[in-house]
C-alpha cells in the first residue's frame, strides 16, 4: 500500500513539501482553509476587471534561485519568469536614484566613486551563487555542503548593514541601495547579520534576477499545484484544518502553519518544551499594503525609475534606519520604508491598454491599525514622483489585520512568519537541532517560521518532506 501524507495550508511551502513527497511516491492531500490555493502567493483582478494584483508576494528573487523550483522545471506548467529591464531602483531627494542591474558591471559604473566597493562586496557572492543560494536557502546548523560560498560573503557578513555601508561607500546612492536590498529582512540597518541580507539580495539581482510571474505570482502556486496533480496528488480547498484528528489517518502530516496555528490545533499532543518553544515565538513587524489602479506611468522624478520592477522608497540610509527603530518601538514613521513593485514593466498582462498596477507595501508597527498607514505610503510615492495622486483610478488598503483575516499566518501583518532577529534567525521555531521536527511522530513543520524563513521558495517545504521521507524509510 502507497504511504499517505497530508499537508495543511497550501502557501509555496506547504505545495513544495507536497510535492516532494508526491514525486517520492506518497498519496498527498493538501488541506486549504481557503477558497483558493497560494497562500501568501495569490493573486486576484482586485482593482476591477482586467487587473491582476499580487495578493502577497509579488518579486522573486527567492523563486528564480529556489534550488526546488529550479529542479521541478515548472515551465512545464507555465510558470515563466520575467525580468524588468532595471532589477530595483533607489530614488533619492536629490540627484540620480542608485539602480541595481543584473549587470554587476553596469550598476558599479553608476555607483562611480563607490562602484568598485560594490564589486568587491557582491563578486564573490556572485560568483558562487548556486551554492550561495542552496546554503541560505537551508537550515543554517547544518554541517555546510558548500563551506566556500559561505565564506564568500567574507568578514563582513555579520556586520550590521549600517556599518558596512558607512565602511565601504561614500554616497548617499550606494549606501541607500544596499541599506534597501537588506531591508527586505525587516530588520533595521544596524542590527547584526544585515550585512549579509544586503549581500545576498545584491548578488541575487546580479545573478538569478528579481523577477515576477508572468500572470502574476498565482502562477507560482498553480504550477506547484499542476505538478502535484501530474503525481497523483490534490488541493481540497475550503477546508481548514482545526484539529490534527481530521487528516491523521495519514502516515506523515506536514503543517504550514505558523507557530500560533499550531497551538491551536486540536488532537496534536506536543512535548511541553516544544510547545513553550511555540509559545514565545516572536512576530515582527507589519505590513500595510496599498494596491493602485493608475490611469498611466508613475511620474517618478528620476524617470529610470520607471524601468524597475522594485522600488525601494526609504531615502538615506540613515532614514531608513530612523524608520525601523520607530517601527520597532511600535510607532508609524512619518516617512515608513515602503517596498514598491511595478510588475507592470515586465509583465503587460497585469493591467488593461493604458492602466497600470502599482504594489506596495510599508513597514509599519506589528498589529499596526493607525488609519494614517495609507496616507503615508502615498506620502512617500508623491515625494518621489510628484503628481502620482493625481493618476489614481482606485486604492485599496490592506492592514495587518485585513492581511491576517485573510491568511492566518500573517499574524501581525508579518509577511516573514516570525521576526528574523536574534535567536530566531537561526533557531527557527525552536532551539533543537532539527528545525522541521515537532516532537510528534510524523508530524512535521514546514512554515516560513522554519528555516530559511519567508519568501517564496518552498525550500522549507522541500527540507521538512525530506526529513519526513527520511523518516518514514526508517519506520
Ligand atoms: C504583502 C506581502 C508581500 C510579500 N512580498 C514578497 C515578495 O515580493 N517576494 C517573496 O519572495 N515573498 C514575499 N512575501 C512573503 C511570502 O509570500 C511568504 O513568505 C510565503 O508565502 C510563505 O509561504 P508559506 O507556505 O510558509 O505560508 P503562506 O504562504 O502564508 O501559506 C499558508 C497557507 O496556510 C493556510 N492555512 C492557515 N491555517 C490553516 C488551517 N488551519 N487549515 C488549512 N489551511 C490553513 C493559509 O490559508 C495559507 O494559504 C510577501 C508576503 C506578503 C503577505
Amino acid at each position: 500500500m502507497r504511504a499517505t501524507a497530508a499537508v495543511v495550508g497550501s502557501g509555496p511551502n506547504g505545495l513544495g513539501a507536497a510535492v516532494v513527497l508526491a514525486r517520492a511516491g506518497l498519496e498527498v492531500v493538501v488541506h486549504e482553509a481557503a477558497p483558493t490555493p497560494g497562500g501568501a502567493a495569490r493573486s486576484a483582478p482586485l482593482l476591477g476587471p482586467g487587473t491582476v494584483v499580487d495578493l502577497g508576494a509579488a518579486v522573486h528573487p527567492f523563486g528564480a534561485a529556489s534550488p526546488l523550483l529550479r529542479a521541478l522545471d515548472l515551465g512545464r506548467h507555465g510558470l515563466e519568469w520575467l525580468h524588468p529591464p532595471v532589477v530595483a531602483a533607489h530614488p533619492l531627494d536629490d540627484g540620480p536614484a542608485g539602480l541595481l542591474h543584473r549587470s554587476l558591471a553596469r550598476t558599479a559604473e553608476e555607483l562611480g566613486p563607490d562602484g568598485r566597493a560594490w564589486t568587491a562586496l557582491h563578486r564573490g557572492v556572485a560568483e558562487r551563487w548556486e551554492d550561495v543560494a542552496e546554503t541560505a536557502l537551508g537550515p543554517l546548523l547544518r554541517r555546510p555542503r558548500h563551506p566556500a560560498a559561505l565564506a564568500s560573503f567574507g568578514l563582513r557578513a555579520p556586520w550590521p548593514a549600517a556599518a558596512t555601508a558607512r565602511a565601504l561607500f561614500r554616497t548617499e546612492r550606494a549606501r541607500g541601495l544596499f541599506a534597501g536590498s537588506a531591508a527586505h529582512a525587516v530588520l533595521p540597518p544596524g542590527h547584526v547579520l544585515t550585512s549579509a541580507f544586503g549581500t545576498l539580495f545584491g548578488a541575487a539581482a546580479h545573478t538569478t534576477g528579481w523577477p515576477v510571474a508572468r500572470g502574476g505570482s498565482q502562477a507560482v502556486a498553480d504550477a506547484l499545484v499542476a505538478e502535484l496533480a501530474a503525481h497523483g496528488g490534490r488541493v481540497v480547498t475550503d477546508s481548514p484544518v482545526t484539529d490534527l484528528r481530521q487528516v491523521r489517518p495519514a502516515d506523515v502530516v506536514l503543517l504550514d502553519l505558523a507557530p500560533r496555528q499550531v497551538l491551536a490545533l486540536g488532537g496534536l499532543d506536543l512535548p511541553p518544551r516544544y510547545r513553550r518553544a511555540l509559545a514565545r515565538w516572536r512576530h515582527g513587524p507589519g505590513a500595510h499594503k496599498v494596491d493602485l489602479l493608475l490611469d498611466g506611468p508613475v511620474p517618478w522624478r528620476d524617470p529610470r525609475v520607471g524601468r524597475a520592477g522594485t522600488v525601494h522608497l526609504g531615502g538615506t540610509l540613515a532614514e531608513i534606519g530612523a524608520a525601523a527603530a520607530q517601527v520597532r518601538a511600535g510607532r508609524l514613521p512619518e516617512r515608513p520604508f515602503v517596498l514598491v513593485a511595478q510588475q507592470g514593466v515586465a509583465d503587460p498582462s497585469r493591467a488593461p491598454a493604458g492602466r497600470h498596477v502599482l504594489w506596495a507595501y510599508a513597514h509599519v508597527p506589528h498589529g499596526c491599525a493607525d488609519p494614517a498607514a495609507g496616507e503615508r505610503v502615498l506620502g512617500q510615492l508623491e515625494r518621489f514622483a510628484p503628481g502620482v495622486r493625481d493618476r489614481v483610478l482606485a486604492r485599496v488598503d490592506t492592514p495587518p489585520a485585513r492581511l491576517e483575516e485573510w491568511n492566518p499566518n500573517l499574524v501581525g501583518g508579518d509577511v516573514g512568519g516570525g521576526a528574523l532577529d536574534g535567536l530566531q534567525q537561526v533557531f527557527r521555531p525552536a532551539v533543537q537541532a532539527d528545525p522541521y521536527a515537532t516532537g510528534v511522530p510524523g508530524v512535521w513543520l514546514c512554515s516560513s517560521s522554519t528555516p530559511p524563513g519567508g519568501g517564496v521558495h518552498a525550500m522549507a517545504g522541500a527540507h521538512a518532506a525530506a526529513r519526513a521521507l527520511r523518516e518514514l524509510a526508517r519506520r
